[in-house]
């Protein structure tokens, strides 16, 4: 059984320090892993990160990764009005434009942030699929009580890539309880990794895993990086990502 995972990560300024040591520092490691193990993931970069570092993500677009969209100032898009939506969008395929020479074909919402919308604005713009839905996520659903509405329509939302506007393909996050993200990766040992795919698979013709730039760094005033270093998470990475083939 070789269906493979999608690896994508949401790459965005540094957690606590707002630095970009996960792109410099941290997107150089996963690029290792993944020539190792022969995958091209997907980026979702916010426009922050492309306007600081152009040259790395024109690099990686040529090694035949998906270079994706993660909104241009990492801001929720359900907190912003219609306009806002709009223009945050339009300034993103400007950036693309500019500085990748490319359209973006792919958006993942900061925080998993979509809207109906925003769904509408994708389509109007012309991208081709959106991955910010996030099924079967019980964590989500009792982590953020203040969301409980929200997260609810999403842990009930469809498992497998749909059409959720006519020319618009969501492709959801994966989760089985627990989703299937940088911080199971970490925590886990890779006897638990192994199941939890093998049960994922049942679910999933294509899991999709996703992780942060900033997974990649050792953050100081993290207290998941001193419980489960990032090291401990690029070693389990490496083991998940040899059990694709
Ligand atoms: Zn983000």
């Amino acid at each position: 059984m070789s269906n493979k995972i999608i690896f994508s990560i949401d790459v965005e300024p540094d957690l606590h320090t707002g630095k970009f040591d996960g792109i410099t520092i941290g997107l150089s490691i996963f690029e290792g892993l993944c020539d190792k193990h022969n995958i091209k993931p997907t980026l979702f970069v916010t426009g922050t990160c492309i306007q600081e570092h152009p040259d790395i993500f024109t690099k990686l677009k040529k090694k035949g990764w998906d270079i994706s969209s993660h909104g241009f100032s990492h801001k929720r898009f359900d907190e912003m009005s219609f306009s806002e939506k709009e223009d945050e969008l339009k300034s993103v395929l400007k950036l693309f434009k500019n500085k990748l020479k490319m359209v973006p074909k792919g958006f993942r919402a900061p925080q998993h942030s979509i809207d109906s919308d925003t769904l509408d604005l994708l389509e109007k713009y012309g991208f081709e699929y959106d991955s910010s839905y996030t099924p079967l996520n019980l964590l989500q659903l009792f982590f953020f009580p203040s969301r409980f509405k929200k997260w609810l329509g999403n842990f009930i939302s469809p498992l497998n890539p749909y059409k959720i506007r006519k020319n618009l393909i969501e492709i959801p996050t994966s989760s089985l309880i627990i989703p299937f993200v940088s911080l199971t990766v970490r925590i886990f040992p890779k006897s638990l990794i192994r199941i939890y795919l093998y049960k994922l698979r049942w679910f999933y013709k294509e899991p999709v895993f996703y992780a942060h730039s900033w997974d990649f760094i050792k953050l100081n005033e993290s207290k998941v990086d001193s419980a489960f270093s990032h090291k401990r998470f690029i070693k389990n990475l490496d083991y998940l990502m040899s059990l694709q083939k």
